[in-house]
């Protein structure tokens, strides 16, 4: 139902329409909200990577983040993550927050629940087993349905969307990635980007310097007297901002 609804606001309201139709429904959803940023004024931004680790993006970018004295949310796919397990020890070393992405990047709305909760508990076992608690779950693609929330709820996990995005699966220009966050963003954001990337397969993956787009986008941040950090530490100050965020 909450799918459908909001697959049909999605065909057939303009933009605008469709904000104040979500500004509507989500007070009135938010037992069953999904962290979408921070209420109130901040002058944080989280920035989230979602499909590490990769063997060549991730240490560039973790230079980076430490040159810069960032902390960040890494969302990792637990399989890919058991092939380097040095990368994933670095991440927590140099402490950043990993959040679990599954374990493999597949829709949970895609397969049996039971499926979806025996991998989401082996997957977080194996995660916590090498670096300690893990709070955040981001499904893979954001596919997520009323059923797939309450498990991930059951099992103790919070269930992390995002706000301003860099499209950073598709080619283009780092300035211009980083342009499509740093246009919209604002205190109390989650942007999402990746380190990792999975896509369909024969599908081709983008080649321009991701890293270089971060950079980018911590200078744009600077500019602004936003202050980068981790999803937790995001939420430390002004608590959750839920939204119903249902999608096949
Ligand atoms: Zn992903």
């Amino acid at each position: 139902m909450l799918t459908l609804m909001s697959d049909v606001a999605r065909k057939s309201l303009g933009p605008a329409s469709r904000r104040r139709l979500k500004g509507m429904i989500d007070p009135i959803l938010a037992p069953v909200g999904s962290i979408h940023g921070a209420k109130g004024p901040s002058n944080k931004v989280a920035l989230t990577f979602d499909d590490g680790p990769d063997p060549v993006v991730t240490p560039r970018l973790l230079d980076l983040l430490r040159t810069r004295g960032v902390r960040a949310t890494f969302f990792v796919l637990t399989d890919k993550a058991a092939d380097r397990p040095e990368l994933l020890r670095r991440i927590a070393e140099e402490g950043h927050e990993i959040g679990l992405h599954f374990d493999r990047h597949d829709r949970l709305t895609r397969m049996r629940l039971g499926e979806a909760r025996r991998r989401v508990r082996a997957a977080r076992a194996w995660l916590e087993s090498l670096t300690g608690p893990v709070r955040f779950f981001r499904p893979p693609f954001g596919s997520q349905s009323l059923s797939t929330y309450m498990m991930a709820r059951f099992e103790g996990l919070e269930v992390v969307s995002w706000g301003p995005y860099a499209e950073d699966w598709a080619e283009q220009a780092p300035e211009t990635a980083a342009g499509k966050v740093l246009g919209p963003v604002k205190g109390g954001d989650i942007v999402l980007m990746h380190d990792g990337l999975e896509k369909p397969e024969g599908e081709a993956l983008p080649t321009f310097d991701r890293v270089r787009m971060v950079e980018l986008i911590l200078d744009g941040l600077a500019a602004r007297n936003l202050a980068p950090g981790a999803v937790g530490d995001l939420l430390a100050d002004g608590g959750p901002r839920l939204s119903a965020w249902f999608r096949r």
